[in-house]
């Protein structure tokens, strides 16, 4: 562990000299004065008076020697469309969109808010933007109306791009009728809405506000637009958080402290060179589609892999014939969609040769002890599990196997990342927790490059969002609850507002998820802390089934619940058993794979689980309603 050991201190102790190194991995136009502006805590201001582009490090900066490779590869199982474009083609691309954005007004510092599908000008668009200086808020494709008018009304954007229609799972998704909603329900409207026109749309829907892309990228087909050189701290995008917990915080990035941060992390956690593949399957709406689909790869100079589709179709084979074919190198994804495809057929991945393939990394939720192992044993070959937020931009936990090749425990995403100086808390005191001991996730000021600058447009939220939780110290509080081992290996524990208190002891919902995902009958289950005359709470299962119907007959069920009551016993002990164990064929999820355990616990408790605007299937909700209905409320 030394080398590990070493590194991360010298990041921590040293931080200025530190990022000073790596800020080399970039191109500035202007090299910075400071590493560090630490005089307005807790706000931080990474490499201040540096210029930089992002674009310019994605893009630009590699036509000199690799103009002829692929910088993107795009497939869609849903339309039949693969593309391929080498980075003089993005380039040529890139510049056609901002061409045509400047022709709309877009200037630098001005929002555009992306509401599109996974398609290819999704990603010339936020790098247009990134040219431009023009800050980039992109919303999840998936959302809904009034989500979309929201987040208008808190970035008040300049410009909208849009498609005609996104598809998923084989249905058409008109985007039309979406955006004139949305526009109807926003105080602010926007001049101009650019669309896409993917001919998708079963219905040309026209409204008078839209402007269409192809006659424009026509027009300005030779057009080269010079990149903006911004100050590293300038903005460069506003993206909302999962909205897992409440309301979205729009999260605010830099430039220069991303694209280095970015950097760094493509060689020491994700050991990817240029001239790899990379493919993220995830949605350039969420933060991973924006650092690992689109601006850590390119800056990288690797060969970035966009997918529209869903792990399932054709068949549960499909990501791992995609390997095969593409020769992929690095994969990344969610725990869910793990899950999902061991459901399916697990033995569709030996049908591939996955040979290419170095590491797969996982990250946005616990991944639970079974799937780890499958996943690790069927493949053969490191799975890294990495843990962060929105907020941070890039992994806080992780094996970092550019530095040191750790050894992986499972069920824990690893040990703190450089450059984060993570420390678990008391809640109450704020003292540091001993090790095995459990507390809050916290980060120590000041946060790494690349992490949050503030919440857009409210310096006070961020102060009293993240940064008051524990009185009298300089923490930032990840608001997820863990453990730590003697090695430093952190396993997370859930969420602090889904901790539960059980006649004085405290626990962690995932702790006990842990317990009963470890039983054979298990696919999948959330557990909810409701309240208890007698003990305070006490938790409740609600269980997916890997084969309902095996246990349909009573007495094969009453052995089942028996079962997973005596699982959690021996593992936890009795304290944390729960009240009653729900049995249902789905969970309520965000739609980036999410459980939504408060909406299930304001159900158990008879409250109103409130607007779920991210839930991806809203039936899910209805599941567990008849399941408490049939099985008595707690
Ligand atoms: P909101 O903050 O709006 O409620 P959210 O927290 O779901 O939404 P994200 O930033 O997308 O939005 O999710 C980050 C959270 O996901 C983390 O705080 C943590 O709870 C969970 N998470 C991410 N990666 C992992 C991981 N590897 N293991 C366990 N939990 C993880
Ligand atoms: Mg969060």
């Amino acid at each position: 562990m030394t080398r590990y050991r070493e590194f991360h201190r010298r990041s921590i102790e040293a931080p200025e000299d530190f990022w000073r190194d790596e800020a080399r991995r970039i191109h500035w136009e202007t090299p910075f004065e400071t590493v560090l502006d630490r005089s307005n805590p807790p706000f931080a201001r990474w490499f201040v008076g540096g210029r930089t582009n992002l674009c310019h490090n994605a893009v630009d900066r590699h036509l000199a020697e690799r103009a002829q490779q692929n910088a993107l590869v795009y497939i869609s199982t849903e339309t039949g469309i693969e593309r391929r474009y080498t980075y003089a083609e993005l380039y040529a691309e890139i510049n056609r969109m901002a061409a045509v954005m400047r022709s709309l007004g877009v200037k630098r510092g001005d929002r555009v808010l992306i509401y599109l599908p996974m398609i290819p000008e999704a990603v010339f668009a936020m790098l247009a933007c990134a040219r431009l200086g023009a800050i980039h808020s992109v919303v999840f494709g998936g959302f809904a109306a009034p989500s979309l008018a929201a987040r208008i009304d808190d970035a008040k954007p300049a410009l909208i791009v849009t498609a005609d229609a996104g598809a998923r799972g084989g249905k058409v998704i008109d985007y039309t009728p979406l955006v004139d909603e949305a526009l109807a329900r926003a105080q602010h409207k926007p001049p101009h809405v650019l669309r896409i026109d993917r001919q998708l749309a079963p219905e040309r829907l026209n409204a008078s506000y839209l402007v269409d892309y192809e006659p424009l990228r026509e027009q300005f087909f030779d057009v080269h637009v010079p990149c903006e050189w911004l100050e590293s701290n300038e903005p460069s995008y506003v993206l909302y958080t999962s909205g897992t917990t409440g309301r979205p915080k729009g999260v605010v990035r830099d430039v220069g402290g991303y694209a280095v941060a970015l950097a760094a992390s493509m060689e020491y956690i994700f050991e990817g060179r240029a001239g790899d593949t990379m493919f993220t399957a995830s949605d350039i709406g969420w933060v991973v589609g924006h650092s690992y689909i689109i601006y850590a790869p390119l800056i990288a100079g690797l060969t970035t892999v966009m997918y529209e589709g869903t792990p399932i179709r054709p068949d549960g084979g499909i990501w791992w014939r995609l390997v095969e074919q593409h020769r992929i190198n690095l994969m990344f994804t969610a725990p869910t969609a793990l899950r999902v495809l061991k459901k399916q057929d697990p033995a569709l991945l030996k049908k591939s040769d996955l040979s290419s393939l170095r590491t797969l990394f996982l990250a946005g939720e616990p991944l639970d002890e079974p799937t780890a192992s499958w996943i690790t044993d069927a493949l053969g070959k490191p799975v890294v599990d990495n843990y962060w937020q929105t907020e941070t931009g890039w992994p806080m936990l992780a094996i970092q196997r550019g530095v040191e090749a750790l050894p992986q425990k499972l069920g824990s995403p690893g040990v703190p990342v450089y450059g984060y100086n993570l420390t678990l808390r008391n809640e109450q005191t704020g003292d540091v927790c001993a090790p095995g001991e459990k507390g809050v996730i916290t980060l120590g000021y000041p946060l790494p490059p690349g992490c949050m600058s503030t919440v857009w447009g409210d310096d006070r939220r961020f102060v009293s969002t993240y940064w008051s939780s524990v009185p009298d110290q300089q923490l930032y509080s990840t608001f997820d609850w863990g453990i730590q081992d003697d090695n430093g290996y952190v396993t997370i524990l859930g969420r602090t507002d889904d901790v539960i208190n059980v006649a004085g002891h405290r626990l962690g919902t995932r702790e006990i998820e842990e317990a009963l995902s470890s039983h054979a009958a298990v696919a999948e289950v959330a557990v909810v802390g409701v309240a208890d005359p007698l003990k305070g709470q006490v938790a409740l299962a609600f269980v997916v089934l890997r084969d309902a119907e095996r246990y349909a007959p009573e007495d094969a069920r009453a052995k089942l619940e028996a079962d997973l009551a005596a699982t959690v016993d021996r593992q936890l002990g009795a304290i944390a058993r729960p009240a009653r164990v729900h049995m249902v064929a789905m969970l309520p999820k965000t739609r980036s794979g999410k459980l939504l355990r408060r909406a299930i616990a304001a159900l158990a408790e008879g409250r109103d689980p409130g607007d779920l605007p991210t839930i991806e299937d809203a039936s899910a909700l209805q599941q567990v309603r008849d399941a408490l209905t049939a099985g008595g409320k707690a």
